[in-house]
């Protein structure tokens, strides 16, 4: 992956962030904490270097879940609008941007599926399931 210049930002528009720089890896993440912590099949996570992160607008609204045990999870969201955004990971060594908070992210940003054997058990189903441009209804 080359280096990136990207923007992005919360639903609500409160937080915004720069990121310029190289990825480490990207992938979505089918473990069960993942999901919980997303309310999806997967979390979509890059991970890049702490000072690839600019903040450049609403870093007071957000607000940062850390587990206290286990494997390091955290998660950063928007107090307003709850949309996740770039968290610290616990170690300091990293920064994790939610790929869906990016407004330009390339199409090619993803590495790995991990976790994989974690996935939810309608995950494949799912992404074979009937395709609407609209609600069905609306079809
Ligand atoms: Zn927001
Ligand atoms: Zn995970």
């Amino acid at each position: 992956m080359s280096e990136l210049m990207l923007s992005g930002g919360c639903f609500c528009g409160k937080v915004t962030f720069n990121v310029h720089g190289t990825p480490n890896a990207s992938y979505f993440c089918h473990c069960q904490q993942c999901r919980k912590l997303t309310g999806s099949a997967h979390a979509s996570n890059m991970q890049i270097k702490p000072d690839a992160v600019d903040f450049t607008q609403g870093k007071d609204w957000i607000n940062e879940f850390s587990c206290p045990t286990g494997r390091a999870f955290s998660n950063a969201f928007c107090r307003n609008c709850g949309s996740g955004l770039p968290f610290m990971g616990k170690s300091g060594e990293w920064m994790y941007v939610p790929i869906g908070s990016l407004d330009n992210p390339p199409v090619d940003l993803i590495d790995y599926n991990i976790f994989w054997d974690d996935k939810a058990n309608w995950y494949e189903a799912g992404i074979k399931a009937k395709r609407c441009s609209q609600f069905p209804s609306e079809e």
